[in-house]
């Protein structure tokens, strides 16, 4: 069996690119209906307008409006397909490509926070080599021995 698409995305990639988009319509290469040459498909984004008073898109499968759906990508080709529509006319198959795409969303999430706790302990580590922060710790250390010595005379 062929790898998924998002299967074979490294983790630097994925965490270059959006999984979701509020302009579906202004995406490149967008075409109005389902591309009929065979290619290399799998879910690109996916969209949420319906708390947006906004024109409806078009399902480029059944042509019904719609403001939730997904972009498939079908060999660089991308069209809108609505979120009810999807798992009719793909079957099983979308099933498999909306499968890979959850992952996908759910391993960028995993990326970001790593690269954000990674962000967080090299501010630490860097705060600890800081002159403030031997300063601080020489203050502390003298202190605590001049309480120590004060006890040690009364
Ligand atoms: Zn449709």
């Amino acid at each position: 069996m062929k790898p998924k698409h998002w299967d074979t995305v490294g983790d630097a990639h994925l965490l270059s690119v959006e999984l979701t988009t509020d302009n579906p319509e202004t995406l490149e290469n967008l075409v109005p209906y389902v591309p009929s040459a065979p290619g290399e498909t799998f879910v690109e984004f996916a969209y949420d307008l319906r708390k947006l008073e906004r024109p409806k898109f078009r399902c480029a499968h059944c042509h019904q409006r719609h403001l939730a759906g997904v972009v498939v990508n079908k060999d660089g080709q991308r069209f809108l397909v609505g979120h009810v529509c999807g798992a009719h006319i793909y079957g099983t198959n979308f099933a498999v490509l909306k499968k890979d795409y959850d992952a996908a969303v759910v391993r960028q999430d995993i990326l970001r926070r790593v690269r954000e706790i990674r962000g967080a302990v090299t501010q630490f580590l860097a705060w600890l080599d800081t002159p403030a922060f031997s300063r601080d710790t020489i203050a502390l250390s003298s202190s605590f021995a001049l309480r120590c010595r004060g006890s040690a005379n009364s």
